[in-house]
């Protein structure tokens, strides 16, 4: 008989196929005092067991094809830094000999503390790094308790097989995706875990968050997966079959329509070029983001150069990753400022007390480098070096008033005259722009236009702050909303601040990569988009299938709209509005 599961759908498509568990299971982890004359051992049993995970990761890294996009290869290379950490293994040690305890224990105990810290978090980028450590603390503690995970092997599978797993690791679905998987359950995970990033880089559709999945899904059944949605169908009917075989093939000519859209440039059917940019991570991304149509880097989260280390980068370091990325992309290129939280500087051995009840709402981002000048000035002073090679932008998250903006630029100013007087060749007149993402900002634009040279909208805080919701607090996700009202009236207000202005307005968070509210956003007058790199040839096929000019009347009638659902049902009318 059909059963229908619902899950959290991660990574877009459909996929039809037999199931294969893969069986890696909660570990269960014994705890015993050692006697003294066993802890030597006990240290070099811990060693052996990292040092084959460490080799087993380097495996899985050089199993990589050479043309796979290098942010996929980036996800191994963040767990082999991790394992490499010497926190991992310093702290384990430590507790082996200070606490005379067996070394899977230990390392349970340093797991713990680990994932402890990176909970607290408010940066749900950041937060899901707690999944990092425990994929790779797992890996080790596999090896000690010799329970190695198997995964299914080609020759078993003439035919693509869909992966029904608690959970699975980037390392696993790298290795997976060389043979013949049609699509992943799993039964932990969220959208933003590196899991699901690597599966929608990969194009493996992906539900996962689906609870007692192994339970409820019998092995080698047919199973129907829907990874936009999040549906999955087990055993399903001829009827179901079909339906869904249509809506394979319709997607497969879609996504064979859109790759020819990539050398395009994004120009409505009105003649309005709208800039599609892309959102980056790493420098590797940004030949990422070419090879996917993006006609610059839109936001680069500079963060992730201050993680998984104790030392700061410095400044020839951030210089090389900022040079790195203007030799990758022709077009302009906007480099965010550090946008670390109040939490983040347990890393780096920096503190400001204790742990703050509230991080999203404390000393994060551009409060924090206002604060600490001298970490700002080492950031600045390698962006503007970077700045002597390319079309650099600088980008302020989180400003909340002039006077933070006004604070920021005057320590960019002195670090350049500080670069010239040393001779060092930059750009003197690197625009520096706001991030609006706070309320606050969004109804000062006016103010801020002023004296910013470009604005860009992060909704993913902005609907945060605005709707007074954690955006990473499951209990009040169904809160979050884009089409708010409040939300609508404040993009809508920032974007025409900066026309009357005449600076450019982009868009940043999620929302300016989600097909579904591109027509909104062309009719409220957005003409910069910057998203996933993944998303870019999608928007950019309904750019240039629109025309602006009817979106922007259709766009003002229906920002009246008082019911959620009538809202939505008039956002569809704008897409039917051009397809027939
Ligand atoms: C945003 O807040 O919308 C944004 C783009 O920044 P981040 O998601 O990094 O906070
Ligand atoms: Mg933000």
């Amino acid at each position: 008989m059909s059963l229908w599961l619902s899950g959290i759908g991660v990574s877009r498509g459909i996929a039809i196929a037999r199931v294969q568990k893969m069986h890696g299971g909660e570990l269960d982890i014994p705890e015993y005092a050692l006697a003294a004359n066993d802890v030597d051992g006990e240290v070099v049993r811990f060693y052996g067991a990292h040092k084959r995970a460490q080799e087993q990761l380097r495996e899985v890294r050089a199993r990589i094809p050479e043309n796979t996009p290098s942010d996929i290869a980036a996800f191994i290379d963040t767990h082999i830094l991790m394992m490499d950490d010497r926190s991992i293994t310093d702290t384990t040690v430590g507790h082996i000999r200070n606490e005379r305890i067996n070394a899977e224990a230990a390392l349970r105990r340093t797991r713990d503390a680990l994932i402890a810290v990176f909970e607290q978090m408010d940066d749900p980028y950041l937060r899901t790094r707690r999944d990092d450590v425990e994929h790779v603390c797992s890996r080790i503690l596999r090896i000690l308790l010799k329970s190695e995970k198997q995964l299914p092997t080609r020759s078993e599978h003439a035919e693509p097989f869909m992966i029904v797993a608690d959970d699975v690791t980037p390392a696993d679905i790298i290795l997976l995706s060389q043979q013949q998987v049609a699509a992943f359950v799993t039964e932990y995970g969220g959208p933003l875990s590196h899991t699901a990033i690597l599966a929608r880089s990969l194009g493996i559709p992906a539900v996962v968050g689906l609870r007692d999945a192994r339970r409820l899904i019998r092995e080698n059944e047919l199973l129907i997966i829907d990874g936009e949605a999040g549906h999955v169908l087990a055993d399903p009917d001829e009827l179901a079959l079909q339906f869904y075989r249509d809506k394979q093939a319709a997607q497969q000519r879609h996504r064979a329509d859109l790759v020819k859209l990539k050398g395009r440039d994004a120009i409505s059917r009105d003649g309005v070029h709208i800039h599609l940019l892309a959102n980056i991570e790493m420098p590797e991304d940004a030949k990422v983001a070419e090879e996917n149509g993006a006609e610059g880097v839109g936001l680069y989260r500079t963060e992730f150069l201050y993680m998984n280390r104790r030392e700061l980068p410095t400044e020839d370091e951030q210089y090389e990753a900022y040079s790195r990325i203007v030799a990758a992309v022709k077009g302009p290129i906007t480099i965010r400022t550090l946008d670390l939280g109040a939490d983040k500087q347990v890393d780096s051995g920096r503190s400001h007390g204790p742990l703050p009840t509230n991080p999203a709402l404390g000393l994060r981002a551009i409060r924090l480098c206002l604060k600490e000048p001298e970490l700002f000035r080492v950031q600045v002073r390698a962006l503007l070096r970077a700045s002597a090679h390319g079309k650099i932008q600088i980008m302020l998250p989180m400003i909340s008033n002039l006077q933070e903006f006004r604070q920021a630029r005057t320590l960019i100013d002195s670090a350049r005259d500080e670069l010239l007087a040393e001779g060092i060749a930059c750009d003197k007149h690197v625009p520096i722009g706001a991030m609006i993402e706070v309320p606050a900002a969004a109804i000062a634009a006016p103010i801020l236009a002023r004296h910013a040279r470009f604005f860009s909208i992060g909704t993913n805080d902005l609907i945060q702050y605005t709707l007074a919701i954690d955006r990473v607090d499951d209990e009040v996700n169904y809160l979050y909303d884009p089409l708010h009202p409040a939300v609508l009236q404040l993009i809508r207000h920032t974007i025409d601040s900066g026309r009357k202005a005449g600076i450019p307005v982009a868009m940043c968070g999620e929302m300016a990569g989600d097909p579904r509210f591109t027509r909104l956003l062309l009719g409220l007058g957005l003409t910069d988009f910057s998203m996933h790199p993944a998303s870019v040839l999608e928007v950019k096929q309904i750019v240039v299938e629109s025309d602006i000019g009817r979106l922007r009347s259709a766009v003002a009638e229906l920002l009246e709209c008082e019911e959620p659902q009538q809202m939505r049902d008039r956002i569809a009318e704008l897409d039917r509005l051009h397809t027939h």
